[in-house]
């Protein structure tokens, strides 16, 4: 792995790179992925160091990691928003202006007719074989922004709105309202809850 981050002859993406390993625990190919699209937005979208980002990420698996410990970008502070499709995919955009109800954002994803032209990548991507990350990252590093495809698009400000608390009449405990419900999401079957993967 040193050789491999030795191989990084960009400041600013050895610089990211050494805060991902302790924050994701290694650096993974889906991390580094990670990376690599964020790099790309911040290209596009003009984005400086210290802009808040907004992200959604369409995998759960490593590449949410670089957002969060990059550009602060988390769950809990709303920055970062996963739906679990498992697709290396991303959305990011920068904050709205006030009075916006759109930002220009931009989705970025590891295309697959990109990655056909890398076969050590391809194979990994494709979970033909087990490739290990070592083999894969100089595929990644060389390859570059070369094995992406993106689109901008308007991404929907959220409107902020009260919120209505309510407690729920089978456990007693408090809970956010999403319509009028009297019971928790916790306390209904799984097949009626509003977020069943949750
Ligand atoms: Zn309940």
């Amino acid at each position: 792995m040193d050789e491999i981050i030795a191989k990084i002859d960009d400041p600013e993406t050895l610089s990211m790179v050494k805060k991902i390993i302790p924050f994701h625990g290694y650096l993974s190919s889906g991390a580094f992925i990670g990376l690599q699209m964020l790099q790309i937005a911040q290209r596009l979208l003009d984005i400086k160091e210290g802009d808040k980002v907004y992200v959604t990420c369409e995998t759960s698996a490593c590449v949410p990691d670089p957002f969060q410990i990059l550009c602060s970008s988390t769950v809990g502070n709303k920055g970062l928003k996963i739906l679990d499709y498992g697709k290396m995919a991303v959305t990011i955009n920068k904050r709205g202006e006030p009075g916006q109800e759109v930002a220009k954002g931009v989705r970025i994803f590891l295309d697959p007719k990109k990655t056909a032209k890398y076969p050590v990548l391809n194979a990994w991507y494709m979970n033909e074989r087990k490739v290990p990350h070592e083999e894969v990252l100089p595929v990644l590093l060389e390859a570059g922004e070369d094995v992406y495809t993106w689109q901008f698009v308007d991404v929907p400000v959220p409107v902020k709105t009260k919120k209505n608390i309510a407690i729920c009449k089978v456990c007693g405990e408090s809970f956010i309202l999403i319509d009028d419900e009297d019971i928790c999401q916790g306390c209904l079957p799984l097949t009626e809850r509003s977020n069943p993967t949750n």
